[in-house]
């Protein structure tokens, strides 16, 4: 039987350094601690799918080094399903994240094993893109492997879930596929190729123009402003849930993910979008990305 989510998508390890503040160019700083964290949008998004109950199938690569343990140690324990998860000889995705004391972090990506993640390697997973109900896709692995499983998912009749993350281009053909596209403000400036106006009314303006480049649907986060869509020529808002936060990292992953959860169990759009703002604000409220998603048996805000 198929999955209810099939993500196909980046595992990274999160090395995360805290400094007083960011060194500069040519600086060293000594940092106050380092942590390793499981990280990567494909592998947060499914985990944020999976501990709200959705059968979760997780297309990707990792290394043969000690990072692919942590990296995939949390979707192993929310029941994802690994099967399709390589092992290369690369080393396993490593995001270096510098937190800074005034809250603001800077991230380096190095893609490592994600690399592997090609158009062949989602040809070898086609049953399992194929056979998921939604098939949730970003930007951090190579893009013709995004392309590919956008078009095995489509063609088989799955909804694709394409977030565009972080900020790139991709071509018309797969942009057309998803329903919905998922972007940040960044990421919608950048595909429109101008800024966003401020505000809601801006943020509709720019899903209705990027409804106009042919996706199903649109949806648009605006952080604590919530969240707009775009669909069938109608758009909407839906408000963010206000918490008191304590770590935003990862709350676009929770909210796609839960978003790719309630669509697979025949939610409409914008229902979906507001159970995800819910999760999402859940998510804010504990520290780091994975280990703060809510489970479905957590109350949510
Ligand atoms: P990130 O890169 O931090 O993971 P993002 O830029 O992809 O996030 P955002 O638009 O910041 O995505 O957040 C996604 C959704 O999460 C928002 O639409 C909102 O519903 C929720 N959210 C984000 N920040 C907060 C917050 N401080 N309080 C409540 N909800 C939040």
């Amino acid at each position: 039987m198929g999955h209810d989510v099939v993500v196909v998508g980046s595992v990274n390890a999160d090395l995360v350094l805290q400094v007083d503040r960011h060194p500069r160019p040519g600086e060293t700083l000594l940092g106050r601690d380092a942590v390793t964290l499981p990280g990567g949008k494909g592998a947060n998004q499914a985990v944020a799918a999976a501990r709200l109950g959705a059968s979760v199938a997780l297309v990707g690569a990792v290394g043969t080094d000690p990072d692919a343990a942590v990296a995939l140690s949390l979707l192993t324990s929310a029941g994802v399903d690994l099967t399709h998860v390589a092992t290369v000889d690369w080393p396993t995705g490593l995001a270096v994240v510098t937190l800074a004391d005034d809250g603001e972090n800077t991230i380096v990506v190095v893609p490592g094993a994600n690399a592997a993640v090609t158009p062949a390697a989602v040809d070898a997973a086609h049953d399992v893109v194929a056979g998921g109900r939604v098939c949730v896709l970003q930007a951090e692995i190579p893009l013709d492997a995004v392309g590919r499983a956008a078009h095995v998912a489509h063609r088989a009749g799955a909804r694709v879930l394409l977030n565009v993350a972080p900020a790139t281009t991709l071509p018309d053909d797969v942009v057309r596929l998803a329903d919905p596209l998922v972007v940040n403000e960044h990421e919608a400036a950048l595909l429109l190729g101008r800024p966003i106006t401020a505000g809601a009314e801006g943020a509709r303006d720019a899903a209705a123009e990027l409804a106009a480049r042919g996706p199903g649907s649109v949806v648009v986060t605006l952080g604590t402003s919530g969240v707009v869509g775009h669909e069938a020529g109608a758009s909407w808002s839906w408000p963010a849930v206000r918490v008191d936060a304590v770590d935003t990292t990862g709350a676009g992953d929770a909210f796609v993910g839960a978003l790719a959860a309630r669509l697979a169990a025949g939610d409409a759009l914008r229902d979906a979008a507001a159970f995800a703002t819910r999760v999402a604000a859940a998510s804010v409220t504990r520290l780091g990305a994975q280990p703060s998603y809510p489970w479905a048996t957590n109350p949510l805000p």
